[in-house]
């Protein structure tokens, strides 16, 4: 089916990763008729294009996948306790099979605008090969991480070697063998391929800008004999997924680290560090409010990175003094011990900084090194970068990038909608707990809301939907409120935006909880939808 005969369709879905995959699912079941739209040549959203040496997830494969499908979750059999990018690539393929997904999507295609006609209630949408579609409703699965961001470096195209970004990796293999290749970036992507890359290349330079706190993941083959028992809990692995604020089948300890002595602190700390994982960030409940309790386990990280990098310098440089978990938290393969090799050097280009990019390689202000491969680690453009990055436009052709002034002034009820841009939805959107619950429960939470949504409006016979102003002030003051009281906006990050230059700060992911932010959701549909208004052609005209 080619894109101009799919006009009039119920939905479009931009996006066929672990959200687009599951809102089409739901939405065929329901009977809407659908077209999801996706860049890539295949399904997997950020881990079609996540191909990195070492790419792997840092939430235990377990709790990575979907939790709707018994019979999926019996089917499938993780290997590892991380799952890594292939796997998890694989595991959604599956999805897509199983569910017979691939006839309602169009793959390489991008979304480029989506404008809103007030008068037909229907979405326009434009797509890069020059034709369009409408629909009624317009949902992103975009998520929070598809907008990788490439630093303005001056000289980057006069650059002789080859470059690449971690968040659009090629899909042949990147020969590292005896090359003089530098890492850009030392976030979770940077820490997972650094010490891969090391192994491979003749010698390794990475240019730090911060050092980050990593706790060791410990990865290592599933026992068949676990999986099985896995299987035989599905029940309550589903329940940790979806009725715990991290979905991950963490549970916060409700302690303070302040009320343990500092020796039965460390003896729990020196446990969760042997044990691996993010159990130390869940070894007690006020790191992320109380300074001093975060700086039980800073320092205790500190410690440890001077326990294992040998060369005093080098340790002193790797040190991170934020406020350990206010930048995201990382789990690492042998990162630090990395740090000990010959073949590899640690720059401070908080120090020196980066000046330019030159033909054979990279300057700071302190000399020129000479690359033949350059991997920028750099990030993204996180929460409204995907969402800035096509034209979306709703009533009165305002875009959704001046309505949000640019990032300053985001506002949206629950995350999931905005006002003045009706039956248009966003899965895991800014102001949603998103990224700090684990991702494919935060999805599933949305997409079962979008969907029974759907079905109500459906039924009553309406047309349009949209959040009240006075609603979405109130969640977004809410929102921020509750960001204030954390450690959180106290640091420097990509949550805050500060990663990108020029971006406005602010901090849009709800830190409420997500077994109350649920909660808060089902009351929301329970009432009929309050805090959004409902119309019908006849009010719409
Ligand atoms: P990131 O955490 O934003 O890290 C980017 C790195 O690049 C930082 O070290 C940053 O330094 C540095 N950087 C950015 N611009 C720079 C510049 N102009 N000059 C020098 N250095 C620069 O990005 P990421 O590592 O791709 O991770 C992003 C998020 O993706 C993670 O936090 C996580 O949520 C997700 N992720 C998850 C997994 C997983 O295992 N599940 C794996 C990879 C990524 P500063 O810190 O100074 O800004």
């Amino acid at each position: 089916m080619s894109a101009n005969q799919v006009n009039n369709l119920d939905v479009v879905v931009l996006g066929a990763g672990f959200s687009g995959l599951y809102m089409l699912h739901r939405l065929r079941e329901a009977g809407f008729s659908t077209r999801v739209y996706e860049a890539g040549d295949g399904v997997g959203g950020v881990w079609y294009w996540n191909r990195y040496p070492g790419a792997r997830c840092d939430i235990e494969s377990i709790y990575y996948n979907y939790s709707f499908s018994e019979e999926l979750y019996q089917e499938w059999n993780w290997t590892s306790r991380y799952p890594d990018q292939p796997e998890i690539l694989r595991y959604l393929n599956y999805v897509a099979d199983k569910f017979d997904l691939r006839r309602d999507i169009q793959f390489k295609t991008r979304i480029i605008a989506a404008h809103y006609d007030e008068k037909m209630n229907l979405w326009n949408v434009k797509l890069n090969d020059g034709t369009s579609v409408s629909a009624k409703y317009f949902i992103s699965g975009a998520g929070c991480l598809s907008s990788a961001n490439l630093p303005n470096f001056k000289g980057l195209e006069s650059f002789k070697g080859e470059w690449y970004h971690t968040g659009k990796w090629p899909q042949e293999k990147v020969d590292f063998k005896g090359k003089r290749v530098g890492v850009i970036g030392t976030g979770s992507s940077g820490v997972q391929a650094i010490p891969v890359i090391a192994k491979e290349a003749g010698h390794l330079t990475v240019f730090q800008r911060t050092p980050q706190y990593t706790i060791p993941a410990r990865n290592h083959l599933y026992d068949p004999a676990f999986i099985k028992q896995t299987k035989e809990n599905f029940a309550e692995i589903k329940r940790l997924m979806r009725e715990t604020d991290t979905g991950n089948g963490l549970q916060i300890r409700n302690i303070s680290a302040l009320s343990d002595s500092p020796a039965k602190r460390r003896e729990l700390f020196e446990k969760v560090w042997e044990e691996g994982g993010f159990g130390l960030t869940s070894s007690y409940n006020d790191f992320l409010i109380n300074e001093e309790a975060n700086h039980t386990v800073s320092d205790f990280i500190r410690s440890k990175i001077k326990e294992i990098v040998h060369n005093p310098e080098t340790a002193a440089k790797l040190l991170p003094d934020y406020y350990f978990g206010t930048k995201r938290p990382i789990l690492d393969s042998g990162y630090y011990e990395t740090y000990n090799r010959e073949n590899v050097t640690l720059v401070d280009v908080k120090e020196a900084p980066i000046i330019e990019i030159t033909p054979n390689g990279l300057r700071t202000i302190d000399g020129e090194y000479e690359l033949d491969i350059i991997v920028f680690a750099t990030g993204y453009d996180g929460m409204t970068g995907p969402l800035f990055k096509m034209d979306i436009r709703g009533k009165g052709g305002m875009s959704l990038k001046e309505k949000w002034e640019g990032g300053s002034m985001v506002r949206s009820y629950l995350g999931l909608a905005t006002s003045d841009f009706p039956n248009f939805f966003m899965i895991t959107g800014p102001e949603s707990p998103s990224v700090l619950v684990n991702m494919p429960s935060a999805i599933e939470q949305h997409v079962e809301w979008i969907i029974d949504c759907l079905e109500y409006l459906r039924e009553k016979g309406v047309d349009a939907i949209e959040p009240t102003v006075e609603a979405e002030e109130a969640w977004s003051k809410h929102c921020r409120e509750v960001a204030e009281a954390t450690l959180y906006v106290k640091t420097e990050s990509w949550y805050t935006g500060a990663n990108i230059a020029g971006k406005p700060r602010s901090f849009l992911i709800y830190l409420g909880g997500f077994v109350h932010y649920t909660q808060k959701c089902n009351e929301v549909a329970a009432s009929g939808y309050n805090g959004f208004t409902l119309s019908t052609i006849k009010a719409l005209r």
